[in-house]
């Protein structure tokens, strides 16, 4: 049997049929920018034979990023992705605990070296030498230092591994700071908090389809997610231009659906795809269901972006 088959049988064993893959792949497409034509090679690119090895690291962050990809309403990713890649070490995932964990990644960097993609969750802590952050007796600066030296790629996942996140909030007591600043490595960065779970898939799929990550901005963000302002997508975006704002939670406007901008949104400053993407199976967003964007994408929207619920 064909890998192919091989891996639409696994899912089909956990209750997904053809049809719910292909629009899965379908999004997965749409969210790349690519031509609806590439759809059954997106397909194929996610059930190939050959895939990457991952390496899953998690810093100075509360796991809502892993969360988000695990726990998406298309309650088979996890699998599908789990398929798809060779995740040789997830602490959140895997079996093992204590040293056997340690162990785990120890084994999986040495027999990839220089192989494996790097996937970051999380902060640095930087003061006193890093000892304010430490997973086995090391500390996390160490522990990134030398697991992105050997790899392929470093992917940050979530804005706290790009930029820092709320542990680098003023007044910042740890000294946290993002993967790429503690290491020095180039980090490809899946901004959010949490990110979209389908843009953490379809940088994946980009590296898999084209054998590299997807161009980005200067921000280090894959300018096929973050490329836009939320503004510039936004449905609300014709109350805005008409000056019509909601003034406080609940009141007229707010009920027609007017903009959000007297309300603290940052949707102006933000870039995402939230508004073209959606969240929860293409349910909704949080402009949609009326809360303001807080610029969740942004480097250090903790405090440039703040205060949340007033206007910039
Ligand atoms: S709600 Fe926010 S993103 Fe939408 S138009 Fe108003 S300011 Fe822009
Ligand atoms: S709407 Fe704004 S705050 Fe909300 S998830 Fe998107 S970028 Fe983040």
């Amino acid at each position: 049997m064909e890998h192919k088959d091989e891996v639409l049988e696994i899912m089909e064993s956990k209750g997904v049929n053809r049809r719910d893959f292909i629009k899965y792949c379908t999004l997965v497409t749409s969210v790349l920018g690519l031509a609806p034509t590439m759809i059954p090679r997106v397909a194929q690119a996610v059930t190939a034979k050959e895939r990457p090895t991952v390496i899953w690291l998690q810093f100075a962050e509360c796991t809502g990023c892993s969360e988000a990809l695990l726990r998406t309403t298309y309650p088979w990713v996890d699998d599908l992705v789990l398929e798809v890649l060779n995740i040789a070490y997830h602490e959140t995932i895997m079996a093992p605990s204590g040293e056997a964990a340690e162990k785990s990644l120890h084994d999986a960097m040495e027999k990839y070296k220089g192989k494996y993609i790097l996937l970051c969750e999380g902060g640095i802590p930087m003061k006193d030498g890093g000892i304010y952050g430490k997973v086995g007796g090391k500390t996390m600066l160490d522990i990134a230092k030398a697991a992105t030296k050997d790899a392929l790629a470093t992917v940050c996942i979530g804005t706290c591994a790009c930029y820092g996140g709320v542990q680098a909030a003023k007044p910042n007591p740890t000294q946290a700071v993002s993967v790429a600043k503690a290491t020095g490595a180039k980090t490809i960065n899946i901004a959010g908090c949490p990110p979209n779970a389908i843009n953490i898939v379809a940088t994946v799929v980009h590296y898999l389809l084209l054998g590299k990550l997807p161009a980005t901005d200067k921000e280090g963000r894959p300018l096929f997610a973050y490329g836009k302002l939320i503004h510039d997508d936004c449905p609300r975006r014709s109350h805005y231009e008409n000056k019509e704002y909601v003034k406080k939670f609940g009141d007229e406007g707010a009920k027609k659906g007017w903009c959000l901008a007297e309300v603290g949104c940052k949707g102006p400053n933000t870039h995402n795809n939230c508004a073209r993407v959606l969240f929860n199976d293409g349910t909704n967003w949080p402009v949609g269901a009326g809360h303001p964007c807080i610029g969740c994408s942004e480097p250090d929207f903790w405090d440039t972006q703040a205060p949340f619920y007033e206007a910039i």
